[in-house]
């Protein structure tokens, strides 16, 4: 007789209720709306708008700042549905999601009260800045500085570049260069917690000394804004170094790349996200499409795509789950966590591409929305880095891990 087991589910009763709600706001406001707002490349407000009452944007957060106090592997559910709808949605909450990340796992007291309960609503947004024009691989390598004035405060100068919701957010988390002298250099950098005026190009008053030039122009990803940020004697107060200036100078480099491990697994949940959208589209469409007197889906060649897609949108996704899981349970995760991030970024990239072949001359369309797929895809191989990064990243790992 068979051992009654229970029924196999991957997710608990809360993230499928959460899943579903936000599959159903993608399927609503975001999959109808996203060609408007990417063919204008303007940035999506009322859908932005409707994240904050949904409480997106406090995820995260502990409840005792307001937020919902959910795990990383939830995060990562939402994420995938709402890069499902459109990779630029998810875009406005991750850079948020990382600052929210860096403040409750190394801010003060104070720093968590004066930010977290703000961010938990969408009231202001985060962005967070390591690349600079002439460094992206090799933070090593950052060129902006911050000195200690007589007054005690922080003088930021230098130019970072890429940097996603670098003109609507309040506040940026930024890494500098403290100690130029430092080697290996990664022990002389400071994360820095500067705040700005959000959509503002030019700031005074106290934020005088960072100005946002105009938004870098894209292939895809379009509607969330990458600017530069220049600090040009941006004067930051000390109680604004990441952890307090005791705890935190000389820490930032270690921070943003803890920090980087969850944005990995976001960009992960991001690449399934796009990848299971383009396997519906290229389902739809090859049932409807007939060619040589049968709908092209009845072609074992077309047939043999729509496995693979599947069965790789699966793989991806189980992946990202366990990376995600893992940290949720306190264990290291960085090696799922490249993983993941490789995996399933070439896999929203190969469905893309298939479901694009798949739709033959219409692909090429803006009638069609894999047109729009087909141009967001491939920064997932780059943001949080690149294909080869993570092969690195994976390689070293493994060879300390299974070091004879
Ligand atoms: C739309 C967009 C949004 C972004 N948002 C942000 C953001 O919010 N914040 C932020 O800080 N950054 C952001 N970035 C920057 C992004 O993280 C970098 O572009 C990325 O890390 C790659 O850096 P790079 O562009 O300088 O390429 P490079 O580092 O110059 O690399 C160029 C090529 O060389 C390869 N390469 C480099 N080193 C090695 C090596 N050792 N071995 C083998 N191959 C190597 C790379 O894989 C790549 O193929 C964003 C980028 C884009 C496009």
């Amino acid at each position: 007789m068979a051992v009654e087991t229970a029924a196999f589910s991957e997710q608990t009763d809360i993230q499928r209720d959460i899943t579903e709600m936000v599959r159903q706001f993608a399927d609503e406001q975001i999959i109808p709306n996203a060609e408007h707002y990417d063919h204008e490349d303007s940035f999506p407000e009322p859908i932005v708008e409707q994240m904050k009452e949904l409480g997106l944007f406090g995820v995260t957060i502990p409840e005792e700042y307001g937020g919902m106090g959910l795990d990383l592997t939830t995060y990562a559910m939402i994420v995938e549905e709402l890069s499902r709808g459109w990779i630029s949605i998810s875009g406005v909450v991750n850079t948020h999601f990382i600052g929210s990340y860096l403040l409750m796992k190394f801010g003060t007291d104070e720093q968590k009260d004066h930010f977290l309960p703000k961010m938990a609503t969408g009231e202001i947004r985060a962005a967070f800045s390591l690349s600079e024009p002439e460094v992206g691989s090799d933070v090593q390598g950052i060129k902006a500085t911050a000195k200690k004035g007589g007054d005690g405060s922080w003088e930021l100068n230098g130019q970072k570049m890429w940097v996603t919701n670098g003109l609507g957010s309040a506040v940026v988390f930024v890494l500098m260069k403290t100690d130029p002298k430092a080697d290996p250099p990664y022990k002389g950098m400071t994360c820095f917690i500067t705040e700005k005026e959000p959509w503002k190009e030019v700031n005074e008053g106290e934020y005088a000394g960072l100005t946002i030039p105009p938004k870098i122009k894209k292939m895809g990803y379009k509607g969330v804004e990458s600017t530069e940020l220049v600090y040009d004697g941006y004067r930051c107060p000390p109680e604004r170094v990441l952890g307090g200036e005791e705890a935190g100078v000389g820490q930032g480099f270690i921070q943003m790349m803890d920090a980087l491990e969850v944005g990995r697994v976001n960009v992960a949940a991001r690449g399934v996200g796009i990848a299971q959208r383009a396997l519906e589209l290229a389902l739809r469409y090859s049932q409807e499409r007939k060619t040589f007197g049968k709908p092209i889906a009845q072609h074992q060649a077309i047939q043999f795509k729509l496995a693979d897609m599947a069965t790789k949108v699966e793989a991806a996704r189980l992946l990202t789950r366990k990376a995600a899981r893992m940290k949720d349970a306190g264990e290291r995760s960085d090696l799922e966590a490249g993983m993941a991030k490789l995996l399933a970024s070439e896999t929203g990239k190969e469905c893309v591409e298939e479901c694009f072949r798949i739709h033959g001359g219409y692909g090429y369309s803006k009638e069609y929305e894999i047109e729009r797929l087909y141009r967001d895809a491939p920064l997932l191989l780059i943001g949080e880095g690149t294909s080869e990064i993570q092969r690195m990243v994976i390689g070293k790992k493994l060879l300390q891990r299974h070091k004879i």
